[in-house]
């Protein structure tokens, strides 16, 4: 399985959802598929699922997609009970586990040896968790986390070192990108997220 393909298939199902994305290809790929301002790369590893569940239990009426990886959610497991808790109905989150660390050479990750994510998940009080077996089951089961409107976690295993450098380039900086993706929340919501400068400034 490849991550590139099931990000294709929930594209359409994803709709105008917000979109926090992992660093590295995930990012690239879902960009590729789906420019536009509503979509956050985190640049900081394992901060995906933290940042969306806040944006999740913030914006409560939006869906918000996490696409988390394997490196990521180990860096920041802690999150998992804390999801668990919380479990904002509005938000899916996707962990694509390729065994390795893939920005940083592809060293392997805890996977390769053993840890089992979505039991990890589940061990953590996440009630909806779950292995997707193929691109067609990945996207059945994003379908079936819209429908049910709760707390989701869905990981699959995809191949390691898929090739992202032909797609075109994420496009903007990280503060760029921050500052476009609130503008995008403002405009969407009709709500304020940061204060313009006044008149005397
Ligand atoms: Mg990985």
């Amino acid at each position: 399985m490849r991550r590139y393909g099931c990000l294709q298939a929930i594209a359409e199902d994803v709709g105008d959802a917000l979109v926090i994305c992992t660093v590295g290809g995930a990012a690239a790929q879902w960009n590729a598929i789906r420019p536009g301002d509503g979509n956050l790369r985190c640049r900081t590893l394992g901060l995906v699922s933290s940042i969306a569940m806040g944006l999740a239990l913030a914006l409560q009426n939006r869906m918000v997609v996490a696409l988390d990886g394997d490196g990521a959610l180990l860096m920041n497991a802690c999150a998992l009970p804390t999801l668990a808790c919380q479990r904002p109905g509005n938000l899916i989150h996707l962990v694509f586990d390729n065994g390795v660390y893939e920005s940083s050479g592809l060293r392997p990750t805890a996977t390769l040896n053993g840890a089992d994510l979505v039991e990890m998940a589940r061990g953590a009080g996440i009630k909806h968790a779950c292995w997707a077996s193929s691109v067609e089951n990945f996207k059945q089961e994003f379908n079936k986390a819209k429908e049910r409107k709760a707390y989701s976690l869905i990981a699959a295993k995809v191949e390691a070192g898929e090739d992202y450098r032909e797609l075109p380039a994420f496009g903007v900086a990280e503060v760029e990108n921050a500052y476009r993706f609130m503008r995008h929340i403002e405009k969407l919501e009709g709500i304020r997220v940061v204060p313009l400068p006044g008149p005397r400034h």
